[in-house]
């Protein structure tokens, strides 16, 4: 069989092959492109706590009737939990990648590291301390700066300067907030709200023992102007406490 003619049957084959993974698609396809992009942001600021939360949370406010459908759909592909969407699904979508993916500039998305940081609104580290990674991920025109413990996003803290804190004694603001974020609604007799106080610093932990998301707010006593917001796992909450310790001791004093 001479070259040409093998081309031809690959592509042939290449062809019913996508013809037949398009019939088995149970919404449109462009949804899931829009499924990932939605959780490439979402994911880079809550990181995943091995569910389909955030999946679910995209359906739901993009209305799809058959969510279940879709659900199910991206399991048998190998989507099991968020960053397993991403990491497992995407690619079979690659198909797409010309029309569907031409970055404009209002909405692309730019990420990198930073050694340090000083923004406007008076954050400033000179040095990192390992093992947390800065990112700065561009939006348009947001900014968002993550650190993150190594390479795995189980653990994400948030460097946030536009939430106004007013009721920091009020327990029941901070149970109400992490509702509000997680979207857990039920199971939450135990949601505790405990106060840590760091030498500069009140921490906020909200915590429940029936579900994974732990969350963190670390308010620096002298500025309203920012605070750190901490994501992390029941199961490993307490080291990521010592190491986001470690990261404020780093942030300089003004
Ligand atoms: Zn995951």
């Amino acid at each position: 069989m001479d070259k040409a003619k093998q081309k031809e049957i690959q592509n042939q084959l290449a062809e019913k092959e996508l013809a037949e993974f398009k019939k088995s698609l149970p919404v449109d396809e462009n949804i899931f492109s829009r499924l990932f992009d939605f959780l490439d942001v979402e994911l880079g600021e809550y990181g995943c706590d091995h569910t389909t939360i955030l999946t679910k949370k995209f359906l739901d406010k993009n209305v799809v009737v058959n969510a279940t459908d879709v659900i199910d759909w991206l399991e048998n592909n190998g989507g099991g939990c968020d960053c397993e969407v991403l990491a497992n699904v995407e690619d079979l979508f690659d198909y797409l990648n010309p029309p569907i993916k031409k970055p404009s500039p209002t909405n692309q998305i730019k990420k990198q590291k930073l050694n340090s940081l000083k923004t406007d609104f008076g954050f400033s580290i000179e040095k990192i301390p390992s093992p947390w990674i800065l990112t700065e991920t561009i939006l348009g025109n947001d900014k968002i700066y993550n650190f993150q413990i190594g390479k795995s996003n189980n653990c994400i803290v948030n460097l946030t300067s536009d939430f106004p804190i007013t009721q920091l004694d009020n327990d029941k603001f901070w149970a109400d907030l992490w509702v509000k974020e997680t979207e857990l609604h039920y199971k939450l007799d135990d949601l505790t709200v405990e106060q840590i106080e760091f030498e500069n610093y009140l921490a906020i932990l909200v915590k429940t023992k029936n579900w994974t998301p732990v969350k963190i707010w670390c308010i620096r006593k002298s500025t309203k102007k920012w605070f750190l917001k901490m994501t992390t796992e029941l199961s490993r909450h307490k080291d990521d406490i010592k190491e986001l310790e470690k990261l404020i001791n780093h942030i300089k004093t003004e």
